[in-house]
């Protein structure tokens, strides 16, 4: 067997093509979709995850702004500006780049920004609604696999999924929205004694741990569809995901590819959070919903 490759590319494409839509027509009524991102600090990653995300703001048609700020911002200064944007009218979404320099409480800082405006989905609000299926805002990355599943047709009721991961930004939150549509979901993690017998088991397998080669194809079951969410560089910079896609994609069914698989998609969810938060602030969409209905 060799496995589908399933392009995260022409997923993520055709999705924004949607979310540009609705831009638009935000836009005809004199909304503009605006997305505020603030920056602490010069991490490299941060800087070019923030590019990445302006420049996919301004293809669907987002107004992006960045706040740059020093390493040395004050926790309470920082407080002050989320609250600022909380009450701006002409803010949608806003987003503070993780990570933060060590001084400043992430936690503080991610239950200051309102909940309606918590495109990143990281309020306890929101990660919290997540348990009972009705969250405002997914967080991005498990919001983009549940849409890649979605997009390839794939019925998660009374499937077998493994989840190998349980960051709160991944693992956790993605295992929970799997279960809301009646998966059976396993979540591993570094403690997990042989992580082989739950991925053997796994009609869906999702790796979310940042371990190259964690996964070889004696560990996927034949037939499986594989999710690689991991994104590591090797030395000398290759970019590489947690599966070994070479030995794994001749034994599963689907695979998705590191590059060009769950990255896009990662962006992509951060747009459309941004503009379903302008459509509620608009009336367009109602305030609560349940978003993974079952
Ligand atoms: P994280 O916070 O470091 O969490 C990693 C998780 O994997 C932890 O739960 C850890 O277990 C588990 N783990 C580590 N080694 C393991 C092993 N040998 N066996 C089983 N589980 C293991 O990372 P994260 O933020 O969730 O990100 C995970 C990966 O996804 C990273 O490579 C990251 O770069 C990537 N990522 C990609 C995107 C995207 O858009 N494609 C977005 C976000 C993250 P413990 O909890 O026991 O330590």
């Amino acid at each position: 067997m060799t496995a589908k490759i399933i392009d995260g590319v022409a997923i993520a494409r055709q999705v924004r093509v949607g979310i540009a839509a609705r831009a638009a027509m935000l836009k005809s009524h004199d909304v503009l979709p605006a997305l505020t991102m603030i920056v602490v600090g010069d991490n490299r990653a941060s800087a070019i995850y923030v590019r990445n995300k302006v420049r996919a703001c301004g293809e669907v048609g987002i107004k992006s702004d960045v706040i740059r700020l020093t390493a040395d911002e004050t926790e309470e200064s920082l407080l002050s500006r989320i609250r600022l944007l909380n009450e701006d009218p002409g803010v949608h979404g806003i987003l503070v780049q993780l990570p933060l320099p060590p001084h400043i409480s992430v936690r503080r800082v991610l239950g200051t920004i309102a909940m309606s405006k918590d495109v990143d989905g990281f309020h306890l609000y929101n990660v919290g609604g997540l348990v009972i299926g009705e969250t405002v805002f997914p967080p991005c990355t498990p919001y983009g696999v549940h849409k890649i599943l979605e997009h390839e047709g794939i019925d998660l009721e009374g499937k077998n999924v493994t989840v190998v991961g349980m960051s709160n930004i991944v693992g956790k939150p993605l295992a929970l929205m799997l279960m809301q549509r009646e998966a059976t979901v396993a979540i591993c993690h570094a403690k997990t004694r042989d992580l082989a017998q739950y991925t053997i088991l796994a009609d869906i397998l999702v790796v979310a741990a940042g371990q190259p080669k964690l996964i070889v194809a004696p560990m996927v079951r034949t037939g499986a569809i594989v999710i690689d969410v991991g994104i590591n560089f090797l030395p000398g910079g290759k970019l590489t995901g947690d599966v070994d896609f070479e030995g794994v994609r001749r034994k599963a069914s689907r695979i998705t590819p590191v590059p060009g698989g769950v990255g896009p998609m990662t962006v992509t969810m951060l747009l459309e959070n941004t503009v379903a938060a302008a459509e509620r602030a608009t009336g367009f969409r109602p305030a609560a919903e349940s978003l993974f209905p079952v």
